[in-house]
């Protein structure tokens, strides 16, 4: 297809827009929806006394007799002079977006025309990228359930709502501290690979694989070059893939239940949730037909 040139990463809140319907699934100030650049960055103090941060397009706007009636949601009031100069412009910009009867629908930039998002169109523009090495996880997505397929991508672009992602687009945390160990910054690859806690996992999935794991490796990016240029088989290399594929996943999963759900979080219980996940992916969907779980279990292909 190419689109883009190698090497250009895809930056998927420039490419991603909504196509405003009645504004149901665009949020209000972070998604952009009126005009070129999100709400919370053209009024940054509008959105700081936001309190609700992921209210969507439709929850600010009521209908009266046939027209639009913006209004300021938030139970902060707008206090000062500045605030309140800042919504009577923001009020100007959204009243000149139209607003219709009809869902919302996410169009995906390609060239100069927006055509329907589709997850499948952006993992072709990434094939596309052949000098990319973070595309590669993305080869073998068919042995990967839809339901988590998005997540390979999104990790290896910094597209998960880690607390530095978080951070960057200006949400207020109340820390941004890793919740397995406590300690640094909760970064994508902090979180997956460097964290006290994924470090003890993947040497015990890398173990279970029989694959020397070499200290250098500190991003996604480089184990995924890593398991890439490991000589092997083609069925043994897919198998590797989808094992890094379901850690990844079991270990957001993990970090998810400490935040949202206060879980204590066990090797034991990661180590088995990786078994597990990745041969019901790879016994469901890898055509092995003669893949048993106690092979699996010892990883003998
Ligand atoms: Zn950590």
């Amino acid at each position: 297809m190419g689109r883009i040139t190698a090497n250009q990463p895809i930056i998927v809140g420039e490419r991603m827009f909504p196509d405003l319907g009645r504004g149901d699934k665009s949020l209000f100030w972070l998604d952009r929806w009126a005009g070129n650049r999100p709400l919370n960055e053209l009024f940054p103090n509008l959105y700081a006394i936001e309190s609700e941060k992921r209210c969507r397009v439709l929850d600010r706007y009521k209908l009266n007799q046939g027209n639009i009636e913006w209004f300021w949601g938030s139970s902060n009031d707008l206090s000062t002079d500045a605030v309140k100069e800042e919504w009577a412009e923001c009020l100007a910009l959204v009243s000149r977006v139209s607003i219709r009867q009809t869902p919302d629908v996410w169009r995906w930039k390609m060239e100069d025309k927006l055509v329907d998002f589709q997850v499948s169109l952006v993992r072709e523009e990434l094939d596309d990228i052949s000098l990319v090495n973070e595309t590669k996880v993305l080869n073998w997505l068919h042995w990967i359930p839809k339901k988590v397929n998005c997540f390979p991508w999104r990790v290896v672009l910094d597209r998960i709502a880690t607390k530095e992602a978080l951070q960057i687009r200006r949400l207020q945390l109340t820390s941004v501290n890793c919740v397995m160990c406590n300690g640094e910054l909760e970064s994508v690859n902090h979180l997956l690979i460097t964290c006290e806690w994924a470090q003890q996992i993947w040497s015990v999935v890398f173990q279970w694989m029989k694959i020397q794991l070499p200290r250098y490796i500190l991003s996604v990016v480089q184990l995924l070059e890593f398991i890439d240029s490991y000589k092997g088989e083609k069925k043994f290399k897919r198998a590797v893939y989808t094992v890094v594929a379901a850690t990844c996943w079991i270990i957001w999963r993990m970090r998810n239940e400490v935040i949202f759900k206060n879980k204590s979080p066990t090797l034991v219980k990661a180590i088995g949730d990786i078994k597990s996940t990745s041969f019901s992916w790879v016994y469901n969907r890898s055509g092995l037909l003669d893949m048993s779980w106690d092979l699996w279990r010892s990883f003998s292909l």
